[in-house]
């Protein structure tokens, strides 16, 4: 029931941004109550003079952010407590989980733990630990709502269905910026066209996953802890318009869609107003979708040679235990050392599957072991990189 009281982690990133447009355009029904962000003080102040919620923290990850945030937020919690503190503020209802990377792991889990409902975007934290994610919101009986544009739309199609009646998952896949680019040309691209995503606007990690593949790797092992859905009945499907989101196909052969123009701001809707749907009527964020004008929808098969981290998340997805959460650490540290200049596109899968080769897994890991184990990743990956400099 509205209004539904939001915590917000990383309300200065891409999708932070696009769930503080959804609550100024529907005051009546969400109010905020805590904001968390890292190192954007100048928005974050911004968005706490807009929004006045009770509580701000700014994890300030470098001495001169931390020296900002006391100027401009004098109020503020600062360090990683603030992220558990937004996480379980006592007035929230509804937590939305939009850190990017492994941070979001520890404050997720003390979400459910206060039995708040979680609109889930950190796709790396049901990768890393979907196992006690979705042990834990079973417990608790909060229900995990997908912000992913792929989980909202099969989560769509699966309204009033029954789980046994799923044949088979199709997530779609814009290809990214080198869709269509030969192996060769893959070898010199640049840290900008890789950047420059073709249909989605989105913070940069995500954004060079996109292009690598690992995002669709991602959103496959994410799919499987969603919806319970094996590896063996999940297919993808590049379909480089971006507007048919994800499809589930039922025993009887009948297959359902989820459509928009790509938009994050609808599975945000979705997720914050469940079971409930928002009237756009006055979104202006939302652009009509005309068939006529998007008459040509195509859709191609996945060319696994030239994008090797899909293969290598979805070895790690399948052998499960601790290698997945390899493959998110060792994926941070090389998107960061691409990003750094440091390390050439295509040595982003070798340095993750070298670290994938090296791991020695545990099954059923705990919190800590998970968090462990993306840390050694890090180090792996950082003293690879070191050796080859
Ligand atoms: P961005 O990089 O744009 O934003 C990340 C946000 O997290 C920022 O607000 C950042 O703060 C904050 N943050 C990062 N580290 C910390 C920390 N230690 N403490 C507090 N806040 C922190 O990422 P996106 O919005 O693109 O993505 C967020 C998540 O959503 C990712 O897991 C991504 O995979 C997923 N996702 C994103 C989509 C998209 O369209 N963008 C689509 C589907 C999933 P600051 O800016 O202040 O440093
Ligand atoms: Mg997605």
């Amino acid at each position: 029931t509205f209004p539904k009281r939001i915590a917000l982690l990383g309300s200065t990133g891409s999708i932070g941004r696009q769930t503080l447009d959804v609550v100024r355009q529907f005051p009546e029904q969400f109010q905020v109550v805590a904001l968390a962000a890292r190192s954007n003080v100048s928005l974050l102040a911004q968005q706490v003079a807009e929004f006045q919620p009770q509580l701000v923290t700014c994890f300030a990850d470098t001495p001169e952010v931390e020296a900002r945030a006391r100027e401009l937020l004098p109020q503020a919690v600062l360090g990683e407590q603030g992220l558990l503190e937004v996480a379980t503020h006592p007035e929230a209802d509804i937590v939305v989980a939009a850190t990017s990377g492994l941070v979001g792991l520890k404050p997720t889990l003390a979400a459910i733990g206060a039995r708040k409902a979680i609109a889930l975007a950190n796709k790396e934290t049901l990768v890393m630990a979907g196992h006690l994610v979705m042990q834990a919101a079973q417990r608790a009986g909060v229900p995990i709502l997908p912000i992913d544009s792929e989980h909202s739309a099969i989560w769509q199609c699966l309204r009033g269905e029954e789980q046994r009646d799923i044949a088979r998952l199709f997530l779609t896949a814009s290809g990214g910026p080198f869709r269509s680019a030969t192996l060769e040309e893959i070898q010199g691209v640049t840290i900008a066209q890789a950047l420059a995503h073709p249909t989605w606007h989105m913070g940069p990690k995500i954004t060079i996953d996109s292009a690598t593949l690992m995002n669709k790797g991602l959103e496959v092992i994410e799919s499987r802890w969603l919806f319970g859905v094996p590896y063996e009945r999940m297919e993808v499907v590049v379909h480089p318009e971006s507007i048919i989101h994800s499809m589930v196909e039922f025993v009887d052969g009948s297959i359902k869609l989820q459509a928009s123009l790509p938009s994050m701001h609808i599975p945000i809707m979705n997720a914050l107003a469940y079971p409930q749907r928002l009237d756009r009527t006055g979104a202006e964020f939302i652009r009509e979708l005309s068939w006529p004008t998007v008459a040509n929808l195509h859709f191609e098969a996945l060319d696994l040679p030239r994008f090797p981290c899909f293969r290598l998340a979805l070895e790690a997805g399948r052998r499960g235990g601790t290698y997945p959460s390899v493959l998110v650490g060792a994926d941070e540290e090389a998107v960061e050392l691409f990003l750094a200049g440091k390390i050439r596109f295509v040595q982003i899968a070798e340095f993750i599957e070298e670290a994938l080769e090296r791991h020695t897994a545990i099954e059923q890991p705990d919190v800590t072991t998970t968090l462990e184990t993306c840390a050694w990743a890090r180090r792996m990956v950082r003293e690879l990189w070191k050796k080859r400099a």
